[in-house]
């Protein structure tokens, strides 16, 4: 009788643990995107039209110099591959005969965005790979804008800036001003200094649009709101220094990495980017 009940009780021990394990498998692959080539799409973007996407990570990893918490990717952690980076020529090649065949069925993508399983700007040949990108653009689809989003971390080198200044959207993420939030939610995994960043930004002379992630919540017992004074006002005043040519605010918008999460409220979104127009900066909101 003994032996049986403890037998029973392994069972379900095995049952709860491998339901455990599949519910982690399945939250993870529902929650994540982590594209399989160099150029993928195209998409329907909320903020871009139809986008064209230009991966230069690894297929089916990431690699990223941030690793926050609300990462479309998964965390870092989640997503090592062992899988090389794409070559110039594979981005290149991959884009020609993608725009061939999306010209066969006449679409014409409105932009190609450099974005995907990371951050574009650490592969090593990014400046050479936005020239040639930008040939084949030239010559196959020439009405397409050229975008990028990028953490913006490598931006201290001046051939990254020079490359940035290439793109018709040069996107640039700045969710706050704070070292404390930046530390717990984007969570650099090199050097990264905030008031460098700012004086980064500035060197774009207006040819950037910052992006913004406005959250609510609580992670690890630190509250995830961004949209409280604290941030804001410093915040202001960072853009007001930076001066780009807009400010693009957004939120969550689907299942994230880790619990604990939630949207920023629509009132407290409309009310940061009415302080944003006060300073004559284009503002776009999405949630
Ligand atoms: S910067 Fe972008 S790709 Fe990198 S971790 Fe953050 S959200 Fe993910």
């Amino acid at each position: 009788m003994l032996i049986a009940k403890g037998i029973a009780h392994i069972f379900f021990l095995t049952i709860y643990f491998l339901l455990f394990i599949f519910s982690r498998i399945f939250a993870l692959v529902m929650s994540t995107i982590i594209y399989d080539s160099p150029v993928f799409g195209p998409i329907h973007s909320r903020r871009l039209g139809i986008s064209l996407g230009i991966n230069l990570l690894p297929k089916g990893g990431k690699v990223c110099s941030f690793d926050c918490i609300y990462c479309e990717c998964g965390l870092n952690k989640e997503r090592r591959t062992k899988n090389p980076l794409p070559t110039a020529e594979e981005v290149v090649e991959g884009l020609r005969s993608k725009l061939l065949e999306l010209r066969k069925k006449g679409i014409v993508p409105d932009v190609l965005t450099f974005a995907g399983n990371g951050e574009p700007t650490l592969h090593p040949y990014f400046p050479e790979i936005v020239d040639r990108v930008r040939e084949v653009r030239d010559r196959l689809c020439p009405s397409a804008k050229m975008s990028i989003l990028s953490n913006a971390t490598q931006i201290r080198r001046p051939e990254i800036r020079e490359a940035l200044m290439h793109f018709d959207n040069n996107i640039l993420k700045l969710d706050t001003v704070s070292p404390i939030y930046i530390n717990n939610v984007d969570r650099p995994q090199g050097h990264y200094d905030v008031e460098e960043q700012i004086a980064c930004l500035e060197c774009f002379q207006g040819k950037c649009i910052i992006q913004t992630m406005l959250m609510r919540g609580e992670y690890n017992g630190f509250c995830l709101d961004n949209t409280t004074e604290e941030y804001v006002a410093p915040y202001i005043e960072a853009l007001r220094r930076i001066k780009p040519r807009a400010v693009m605010l957004y939120t969550l918008d689907r299942e994230t990495p880790v619990a604990g999460q939630e949207k920023a409220s629509p009132e407290a979104m409309e009310a940061i980017a009415a302080r944003i127009r006060q300073l004559g900066i284009e503002v776009s909101v999405s949630y």
